[in-house]
């Protein structure tokens, strides 16, 4: 299961006898050169490279399947060694002011196959948990989507499938190699964890020595709400779950932002906008509202643009925190985590099979 090389930081990567400079070298070719082929490594001797072949591989996984669509967010399926399928969504973003505008990427990446967390509007939970990734399975992801947009990736979300926080002991070494100039060298603020909720794995994460980003998977103002579709509400509350985001707050004095994502006639209504409104204010946290990204087979739906305006208003009266509404991209490509491999698990019996 492992990736020989990827699952370990490059600091402890062990080739037997093969020397420090060397690893530099190989180092180089991996992260700086993008280089995922032995024999492309022109300066280790040819005997080295067909030893290093016949022994290692670089990346566990291969791409089967990448969508794009008509704004060029683009999707792909990677298949692991054991057949298992996870997607990552590459997002292209034009941003800037006063005419100088620039163009970013953002990779949404996955932790898990599968996820145990069982949110009931979600793709990615409705088979539960197969398994954890390995860290060379997510910084693979991130590896491979680099090559394919032929450009560096200016952003990083864990929001692709699974519970990032309940992968932490593959997750952290991943970190580790994205953010070390050594490795892909991605800035930690350019970097955010999305969580359902795991209150203890906050506190913890609070102690992660980068500075990278929080976000909340809330979508509910109270229990009442939150429970009817994350069953994660019952064992996390949300007067806890907002007491570990002050905690990692005071810890980290960085800003957290809590997502929201707006089903109709289950948490869009104005009383759970006044109270999303006022733990935004509570954490002094910025606010991402996100109509519902229809999942095939599920009964939930976005509200009208009315009702999502309307909650937005609400949102905003008062003394209003920082939100945004995300009319999400990737809409026509099912950019909603999980969808993509649900698709192709419907759609292919033969990959159901290897699941
Ligand atoms: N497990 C983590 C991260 C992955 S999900 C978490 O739950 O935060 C990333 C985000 O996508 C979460 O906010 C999740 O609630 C949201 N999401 C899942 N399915 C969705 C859908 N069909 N439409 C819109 N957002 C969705
Ligand atoms: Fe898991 Fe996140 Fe989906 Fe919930 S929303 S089932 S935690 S991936």
């Amino acid at each position: 299961m492992t990736s020989l090389l990827l699952d370990h930081s490059f600091e402890k990567w062990n080739l037997g006898s093969v020397p420090k400079y060397r690893l530099e070298q190989l180092r180089h070719w991996i992260f700086d050169q993008g280089c995922l082929h032995w024999d492309e490594m022109t300066n280790l001797p040819k005997s080295l490279r067909d030893d290093l072949a016949r022994n290692w591989d670089i990346l566990p996984m291969e791409l089967i399947r990448s969508q794009g669509s008509s704004d060029t967010t683009q999707k792909f399926l990677w298949k692991l060694r054991d057949g298992q399928l996870i997607e990552s969504v590459l997002i292209p973003a034009t941003e800037g002011t006063q005419g100088v505008r620039a163009s970013r990427m953002t990779l949404c990446v996955s932790t898990q196959v599968g996820c145990a967390i069982g949110c009931k509007f979600c793709a990615s939970g409705l088979d539960g948990l197969k398994r954890n990734l390995s860290t060379g399975e997510i910084v693979g992801q991130v590896l491979l989507a680099r090559i394919q947009a032929k450009r560096r990736i200016d952003n990083l979300v864990f929001m692709g499938m699974g519970e990032p926080l309940a992968n932490l002991p593959a997750l952290l070494p991943a970190l580790d190699q994205i953010l070390s100039p050594k490795g892909l060298g991605i800035g930690a603020r350019h970097l955010t964890l999305s969580t359902s909720g795991l209150a203890p794995k906050i506190v913890e994460l609070a102690s992660y020595p980068a500075q990278i980003r929080l976000a909340i998977s809330l979508h509910g103002g109270d229990d009442e709400t939150r429970q009817k579709i994350m069953p994660i509400n019952k064992r996390f509350p949300v007067e806890e779950l907002l007491n570990a985001c002050e905690a990692f707050i005071q810890a980290r004095k960085k800003m957290i932002t809590l997502e929201y994502i707006l089903i109709e006639g289950v948490n869009d209504d104005l009383k759970q906008a006044e109270l999303l409104a006022s733990h935004a204010r509570r954490l002094n946290a910025k606010i991402n509202l996100i109509p519902y990204n229809r999942v095939e087979g599920l009964h939930w739906n976005r509200p009208s643009i009315h009702q999502i305006h309307a909650f937005l208003k609400k949102v905003e009266s008062g003394s209003p925190p920082r939100v945004t509404l995300r009319m999400e991209k990737g809409h026509d490509i099912d950019a909603a985590c999980g969808q993509l491999r649900l698709r192709e698990m419907n759609d292919s019996p033969q990959a159901a099979t290897l699941m």
